[in-house]
Formats: C-alpha cells, structure tokens, sequence
C-alpha cells in the first residue's frame, strides 16, 4: 500500500447516489440492510454494517462520511488495549480480538464514527478501515467506495496529492469552492480530506450533540475521559479485559460449534 494514502471528497461533485455506499459493502462483504433501521443505527444512519452514509444537508448538499484516518486518532489515544491501531501506511484499522468492549473509542471520535454491533451475541466495534486489508493484498487497487462513484466526487491517491488536487480545484474554479480543505488541519489533521461549497463543521462533534443532530459526543464525555486518572482506568481495563476476553472465546467458541466448527473469522 502507499504511504499515507488518502481519500479526497468533493462535495460539490456528489449527487447522493450512494454507489459509494453499496460499492463499500461490495467490497467489504457488508450484508445490504433492511429498510427497518438497525439497533443502534443514528440519525446518519452509520452502523455496523454500513461504513460510509450520505448525508443530505438543508439546503441540499450531500456530503460523504466515513472514517476520517486522522493521522493523531482519539480513538486509537483512548483504547486501553489497543485494538484500534494507526497503521504504519496511515489507515486506522480494529483487531476485534483484543477489544474488550469498553467503546472508549465511540465516545472519543470526534466525527461519531465507530459503530457497534449493539444486537450481535458477540459484539465488535465497526467502521471504515479504508480498504486495508484488502489493499495491502493487492485484491483492489483503491477502496471500494472510489470505484464506484460515477462522479469522481471521491478520489484516492497519497496525502501530499489530493491535497495537492484539493488546492488545484479550488484555485481553478474559486466561485464554486469555500477556500477551505476540511481535514488538512482539523484536531491534527487526518487521511480523508473535504473540499466544498458549504461548510461542513457539521461533521464534528460540536455540532453532532445538537438535537437533530448525529449521535452525541458532548464535550464533558470527552473532557472527563480524559481526565480519568490512569491507574484507575488500568485496573478497570485490566478486570473487565480479563473478563470480556474470557467471555468472548467461549461465546466464540460456541458460536463456532454451532455452525459446524471452523476457525474465528472476521
Ligand atoms: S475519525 Fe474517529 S474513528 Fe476514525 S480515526 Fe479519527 S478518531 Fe478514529
Ligand atoms: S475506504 Fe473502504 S471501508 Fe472505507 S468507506 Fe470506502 S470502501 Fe468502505
Ligand atoms: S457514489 Fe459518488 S456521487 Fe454517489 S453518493 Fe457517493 S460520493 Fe456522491
């Protein structure tokens, strides 16, 4: 895979089709879902099965979002065992079996990204791992959801080139761009990167706890994690890791079982 490989959105492009929707679960062997909701699903209807959502803004906009990969994750900061991870190359990737369901993760995003399988007998935390696995095998040459625009509304290349790409299409045509890369700078900056004709702050948890809004992170979850002295959050890591890792291989195991033995996938 490249170094720092990186996802440019160009909500001025997109039309809403949600090709990158399906193209991702093409990809990532996601089940299409259900017109119902899902347990657990928010307003912006991410969930564990679906990893990348359009949302319509009021006055008509669609904007893409996923994972942003920041290249400085709250999410990887937060996990007291790990099991998010910034990968050398630049995706944020989740090893299922080390977590141990604490959902620091969820409540440390700042963009509500990560999602759980709040109905699933042996629950993983989900979100959009930018195709890596899949990458780094050379099965796909970019992620799922860029093949399938048809618009180019969303490109893939390194870091150092959409933002180059991002600067090329706002200084050729600055009447219909903000003059403006979400994602360049943004709590550090991250891998996925915006370009737009309306502002897309909305995206962050300051604006996602207002009603109406996508799930709630307010700010003194945030702070008062923070906060947390370490030991304590050592200890209760350690008891409740113990104790959810046992659980899960035995849930696991029997899971296993039931469906005519074999080993614990993914
Ligand atoms: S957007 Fe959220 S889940 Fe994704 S890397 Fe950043 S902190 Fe982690
Ligand atoms: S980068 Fe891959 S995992 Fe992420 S939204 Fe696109 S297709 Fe899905
Ligand atoms: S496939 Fe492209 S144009 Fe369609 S909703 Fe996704 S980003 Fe927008």
């Amino acid at each position: 895979m490249i170094k720092q490989p990186c996802i440019l959105n160009d909500v001025t492009r997109c039309i809403g089709c949600e090709e990158c929707v399906a193209g991702c679960k093409r990809v990532n062997e996601l089940p299409v879902e259900d017109s119902a909701p899902r347990v657990g699903s928010s307003s912006d209807r991410l969930n564990a099965n679906r990893w990348t959502t359009i949302i319509r803004t009021e006055s008509g906009a669609t904007v893409r979002k996923q994972c942003r990969h920041c290249i400085e994750p709250a999410c990887v900061s937060v996990c007291p065992v790990g099991a998010l991870q910034k990968t050398a190359e630049g995706p944020v990737v989740y090893d299922s079996d080390i977590c141990m369901g604490c959902r620091y993760c969820m409540m440390a995003c700042p963009y509500g990204i990560p999602r759980y399988e709040w109905d699933s007998v042996v629950p993983r935390v989900r979100k959009c791992v930018m195709c890596y696995e899949k990458i780094l095998a050379g099965e796909i040459d970019k992620p799922g959801c860029v093949s399938a625009c048809p618009k180019e509304a969303t490109s893939f290349g390194t870091r150092d080139e959409m933002l180059a790409e991002a600067r090329r299409r706002i200084a050729a045509e600055p009447g219909r761009y903000i003059d403006h890369i979400w994602g360049e700078k943004e709590i550090g900056g991250s891998n996925v990167l915006y370009i737009s004709h309306v502002d897309l702050s909305f995206l962050a948890w300051q604006e996602l706890s207002q009603p109406g809004g996508d799930s709630p992170l307010p700010e003194r979850t945030w702070h008062a994690l923070r906060k947390v002295p370490a030991e304590f959050v050592g200890m209760g890591a350690l008891m409740t890791g113990v104790w959810w890792v046992v659980d899960r291989r035995i849930r696991r195991q029997k899971e296993s079982e039931l469906q005519g033995g074999g080993a614990d996938h993914e």
